[in-house]
């Protein structure tokens, strides 16, 4: 690609970054790198009325732990700022009204009661869904209908004073999307769009393409559900005389079942997060980073949803995403989304990260109150003993706590069925070998086990108890290495608890 590629991630800061969202960045920034392009932040903070406090923090946090950095944007600088449109507010209002002058687009001084009314009018007429379109245009007040002098005075009273683009009657409006192909619109779909607001302010739609323009990017790289503004976009080109970009729309991410897009509700129906890092709102909702998810693995599962390289490569690492993505395989049918699948991913990154490199995230996972109590040598051989069995970081937490504490409880339904007060000798005898013996959890193995076989007792009977007895359940790692992460005297302490506490299970 010989072009200049300058692409750009535009959120509004109307509340937290969507994990749909997130993919619109990841695959902005994934087509900037391939092509040694720039991949840039702008906040599109032009609607006051919908503006979140934090939402603008929490999008540049979000980004920051995904490692998808800008190259430029609000704080981080560039040649084409402000990153920010409200901090842009002043350039709109001359493109307005080049438009205005060329008869592209015009004043319009409706009040909000006179545009009810038309809607009323309309809907008696059987017009279900009222457009301030060329049908209706001339029925208002605006500078097309109002006298010069007229206009001049509402404008200078400054009440009511919107710029709304006028659209051309029965043409057609096509262009080209790397995803949908060639797309083709009818003007008399579209209506007489608001570019300008009363409170001075450009809509999205004005400030969207004076800032593509005046940013010189090359690829829109956006959800689907910007579709159909791009007619209204691509007809502003034509207007302004500019070179529109390259435009992608992404397939929607759907529900894990059923129809529709994914919404913050599905996740916090099936407890599941769609967003990055928890958000606070009317509930909580949560963070795939709070929930013990890897950002590598967050972004492997993500390309994978809309994308994927046109053969079964599943594990990318950034590298690899970078050297095979492209437009082109974007697929155009929503993508599903698993929560299985991004589990299944973590547990893969997991698994190939070495002990070193988890042992920060599973000490913040473990919690203070535990980490100080513990060496770094004691914590890398846990995350070793771990590491295959968990599917996020938190669960380092949650199923090996037994590593760090008495169970809570036992198996009692495994107890039951195994146990009876005539065990007792030979699980003091077992306990006397983990005592004595003082070779590697192998060959301790091989002690015990000899043990049993020259007693005759059944290894399916005592090594699962002897398991719950120090784990609380079936579940964890090898036995033997557990025991001697353990240590002879937490064993045989857990052991003598454990003979006790099964007696009044029974
Ligand atoms: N501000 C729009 C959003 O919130 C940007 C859409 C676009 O990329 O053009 O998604």
């Amino acid at each position: 690609m010989s072009q200049n590629i300058r692409v750009r991630f535009a959120p509004s800061p109307t509340g937290p970054l969507h994990i749909g969202g997130v993919r619109t960045a990841l695959y902005n920034y994934l087509f900037a790198k391939k092509h040694g392009g720039t991949f840039i932040l702008r906040i599109e903070d032009t609607d006051q009325t919908r503006y979140v406090d934090g939402a603008e923090d929490y999008i540049i946090q979000a980004l920051k732990w995904l490692g998808l950095n800008p190259d430029e944007g609000p704080g981080i600088g560039g040649d084409f700022g402000p990153y920010r449109q409200s901090e842009r507010k002043n350039l709109y209002k001359q493109y307005a009204e080049q438009l205005i002058e060329n008869g592209y687009a015009y004043y319009a001084f409706d009040t909000p009661e006179e545009l009810d009314a038309m809607r009323k009018r309309e809907e008696e007429k059987g017009f279900h869904s009222a457009k301030y379109d060329h049908r209706i245009r001339m029925q208002m007040r605006n500078s097309l209908t109002l006298l010069e002098e007229e206009c001049k005075s509402l404008i200078e009273e400054g009440q009511n004073v919107t710029v709304r683009l006028k659209i051309p009657q029965n043409e057609e409006v096509a262009f080209d999307d790397i995803v949908r192909e060639r797309v083709v619109f009818s003007t008399d779909e579209l209506d007489d769009k608001i570019i300008l607001k009363k409170d001075g302010m450009p809509t999205y739609h004005l400030a969207n393409i004076v800032d593509d323009h005046l940013m010189e990017i090359s690829h829109v790289i956006r959800g689907e559900e910007w579709l159909s503004s791009t007619a209204h976009h691509v007809l502003m080109y034509k207007f302004f005389g500019w070179e529109p970009p390259k435009f992608t729309h992404l397939p929607l991410l759907l529900k894990p079942t059923g129809k529709g897009k994914l919404s913050k509700r599905d996740g916090a129906k099936f407890g599941f997060p769609v967003f990055p890092m928890e958000w606070q709102e009317d509930e909580l909702y949560l963070g795939f980073k709070e929930e013990g998810f890897d950002p590598e693995a967050v972004l492997n599962f993500l390309v994978l949803l809309g994308w994927n390289p046109g053969n079964d490569e599943e594990i990318m690492d950034r590298e690899r995403m970078i050297e095979l993505f492209s437009l082109e395989k974007i697929i155009k049918s929503g993508a599903r989304f698993d929560i299985e699948k991004a589990y299944w991913f973590n547990q893969q990154y997991i698994i190939a990260s070495s002990n070193e490199a988890l042992i920060e995230v599973v000490k913040e996972a473990l919690g203070e109150d535990i980490v100080s109590e513990y060496d770094d040598e004691f914590l890398l051989q846990f995350i070793h003993l771990m590491k295959e069995r968990v599917k996020s970081i938190n669960d380092f937490k949650s199923e090996g706590a037994f590593f760090f504490e008495m169970p809570g409880s036992y198996d009692e339904k495994q107890v039951r069925k195994r146990y009876s007060p005539d065990l007792d000798e030979h699980f003091e005898s077992i306990n006397r070998i983990i005592h004595t013996h003082d070779g590697d959890a192998a060959s301790l193995a091989d002690a015990v086990k000899s043990y049993l076989n020259e007693n005759e007792l059944k290894m399916g009977v005592y090594l699962p108890l002897l398991r719950i007895m120090l784990c609380g359940s079936m579940k964890g790692p090898d036995l033997f290495e557990i025991i001697r992460l353990l240590g002879v005297e937490i064993v045989n302490d857990r052991i003598a608890k454990a003979l006790n506490a099964f007696k009044s299970i029974g």
